[in-house]
């Protein structure tokens, strides 16, 4: 399956991408990303731009991955954790009506994905100043806004990044902030009604039901859980093993395959098991 919403290049969109091969090396680029110590969407971008090969014809560079749709990007990250083998993950909710604990499973590469809408990446919004063209948010908005505690902020900011044409002229520069901040109420609901429609999106919350009392809950999943702070613990102790066991170098040891590199574990623990 291609990306739900793409890159739109010459008029045409691009939805293909392809992951790099999985070695140690991007693993380990990856841990690096999830645990620098910056906001959620400059995380996102460092671990799509690191394990991602080519996205929409071009080479994955933070620029360009930086410029997908927050849907895109979580569709990738989707991607990636089946790809490192941690697509399946169990957990745990409580009951609000009985209060009973029970866990159920997810599986990250099955969430239901919902395509770019008509018109993708742009909405026309019929507003009280007349047809306002915007586009859908990227990661790019996301990092932009990212620091911004105030909600209310976030959004006029995150409007005012999104509209490229007002009527009569294209919108550009500090023009924007004095048009967002004359949009109505109703403006401002009909534009973010509008801009949802065509944005692709990735479930973020599955449905399970209460094996005790059978009430139904929609509990959250995160989207972007492979940038796990424990992420890159389990590579550092499988280079140490292979290191001790064959006196490899680290550099060699990253750039094996995962399954290759799992496959020697496997033997080691045989050998292991069969001295014991
Ligand atoms: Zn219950």
């Amino acid at each position: 399956m291609g990306l739900p919403g793409g890159i739109l290049r010459d008029g045409a969109l691009r939805r293909d991408f392809a992951f790099r091969p999985l070695t140690g090396a991007v693993e380990l680029a990856l841990a690096e990303a999830a645990r620098a110590g910056s906001p959620l969407p400059v995380r996102v971008t460092a671990a799509l731009a690191a394990t991602l090969e080519h996205v929409g014809g071009v080479a994955a560079v933070p620029t360009v991955v930086a410029d997908l749709s927050v849907g895109d990007r979580q569709f990738l990250m989707g991607r990636l954790a089946v790809g490192l083998g941690v697509g399946e993950s169990w957990l745990t909710a409580s009951c609000s009506m009985c209060g009973e604990r029970f866990d159920f499973a997810v599986d990250y590469g099955d969430l239901p994905v919902k395509e770019g809408g008509e018109g993708y990446p742009f909405a026309t919004v019929e507003t009280s100043l007349g047809p306002c063209r915007f586009r859908v948010p990227t990661g790019v908005d996301q990092e932009a806004v990212a620091n911004l505690d105030d909600g209310g902020e976030a959004i006029q900011c995150l409007m005012g990044r999104c509209l490229v044409a007002i009527p009569g002229q294209m919108a550009g520069g500090r023009l924007h902030d004095d048009i967002v901040g004359s949009f109505t109420p109703d403006d401002c609901a009909r534009i973010e009604a509008a801009v949802e429609a065509v944005a692709p999106e990735v479930a973020v919350s599955v449905q399970a039901a209460c094996p005790a009392c059978g009430a139904p809950h929609a509990i959250d999943v995160d989207p972007y859980r492979v940038l796990s702070p424990r992420s890159g613990e389990e590579l550092l102790r499988e280079t140490h093993i292979l290191a001790s066991t064959y006196h490899w170098s680290e550099t060699e040891i990253l750039a094996l395959p995962q399954d290759r590199r799992r496959r020697y574990l496997d033997l080691i623990d045989r050998a292991r098991g069969m001295a014991r």
